[in-house]
């Protein structure tokens, strides 16, 4: 099977007694587990408003959307974005009919302050963030760029489950973001099958996404069960051409199950992280290593390098069973957003020479060691390396 760049452990008894007691209630739709995990989530992260919806695009979608309705946005107004990262991010953007505005990263891999400062025009409406694989980088300088120019800031924290500030805070709270959203898809670092959570500290926000994400529909089943006041309680009114972006119970007990694990899971990372970095400190002229902000205690997503040859690179740790991956191909590349192509150096530059390497509970030293010692042999034996940091 080879050492796969991730796998997903799950606590399996603790999920199947959550998932059990769904059964048993006969309940495994919206409500009951996904409330009882929005309270967790709220309380985990600092989060004032929380709803379980079934995945981060869905989160992204409405958050977009429901932004562009709120402030009166026009049609081809602008968004600035990262091309280097997940499609989804980005689809957000014109999914809305507004156009995204791509800015450079810097050497966290997040977006530079620099590059989103000169992007501003007078249509700029909003940033979306990216934490790159857990990393914070220069968020709060974006914060206080967002604040400057009256711009909204959504934050895409699929990647940051568990990042925390070394302050204790978590990126995007206390007024930081407008909206921040979570993955809680099968390789993220707090897995389920799919879901995601929008937070926000803006209680009208939380108000219409929760309408929204069920069909525009204001009042949700559970709330309809337990409410024993009204007399008409099969009654409801119909508010916007909605989605169906709501999560549900199943999933949420698995997410229940897990966020007890996270912090461990993630310290467990960051060792990971530390075992690979300490090897590749000895080559800086052949691996290239991605700076975590010094702010910021990382979920640790993702452990990546650059390298000159990253396709040879990727051939040869497969013919060792050894399979990698590359976050991000730069969206500029694709069709959709090829309008992008040339503007954003840096980003272009990592897309060519980017690696991610394998990072999950089950890699142990030893793993690590072999790893490392095939990239290093390739780096230096197979290839001469020019200067890439
Ligand atoms: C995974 C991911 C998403 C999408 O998350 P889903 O929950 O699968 O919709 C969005 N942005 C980034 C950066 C991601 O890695």
């Amino acid at each position: 099977m080879g050492i796969q760049l991730f796998k997903a452990s799950f606590d399996v008894e603790a999920c199947l007694a959550q998932v059990r007691e769904c059964l048993e209630k006969g309940w495994t739709g919206m409500g009951f587990k996904t409330v009882e995990f929005e309270e967790a989530w709220k309380k985990y992260t600092g989060h004032k408003y929380a709803y379980y919806i079934n995945s981060n695009t869905a989160g992204l979608y409405m958050a977009v959307d429901t932004l562009k309705e709120k402030f009166g946005w026009a049609d081809g107004d602008e968004v600035i974005s990262t091309p280097l990262t997940f499609i989804s991010t980005n689809h957000a953007i014109p999914k809305s009919n507004l156009k995204a505005v791509f800015a450079d990263v810097d050497e966290t891999l997040c977006l530079d302050p620099k590059s989103v400062e000169e992007r501003i025009t007078d249509k700029t409406r909003a940033v979306i963030f990216v934490g790159f694989g857990g990393n914070a980088g220069r968020l709060k300088d974006i914060v206080k760029i967002c604040k400057t120019h009256r711009l909204k800031l959504i934050l895409d924290a699929a990647h940051m489950a568990g990042t925390r500030y070394k302050d204790g805070t978590v990126p995007g709270t206390n007024g930081d973001a407008d909206v921040t959203v979570y993955s809680f898809q099968a390789v993220k670092n707090l897995p389920t099958g799919d879901s995601g959570i929008i937070c926000t500290d803006d209680s009208e926000l939380d108000e219409i996404f929760r309408k929204k994400a069920w069909l525009g529909i204001n009042k949700d089943t559970y709330a309809r069960a337990v409410n024993s006041e009204g007399t008409y309680k099969w009654k409801y009114d119909v508010e916007y051409i909605g989605d169906k972006y709501n999560g549900n119970a199943i999933m949420a007990g698995i997410a229940l199950a897990q966020l007890p694990h996270l912090d461990r899971d993630n310290a467990y990372r960051r060792a990971l992280a530390k075992w690979y970095t300490d090897i590749f400190e000895k080559y800086p002229d052949q691996v290239g290593l991605v700076k975590i902000s010094n702010d910021c205690i990382t979920s640790q997503h993702l452990f990546q390098i650059l390298v000159k040859d990253r396709d040879g690179l990727m051939v040869y740790l497969n013919s060792n069973e050894v399979y990698p991956g590359v976050h991000y191909i730069v969206n500029t590349d694709y069709r959709m957003y090829a309008y992008g192509k040339g503007t954003c150096p840096n980003a272009e530059f990592a897309s060519e020479h980017i690696i991610s390497l394998p990072m999950h509970m089950n890699i142990t030293f030893e793993d690590v060691q072999l790893i490392t010692a095939l990239v290093v042999k390739y780096v230096m034996d197979i290839r001469n390396g020019e200067k890439l940091a």
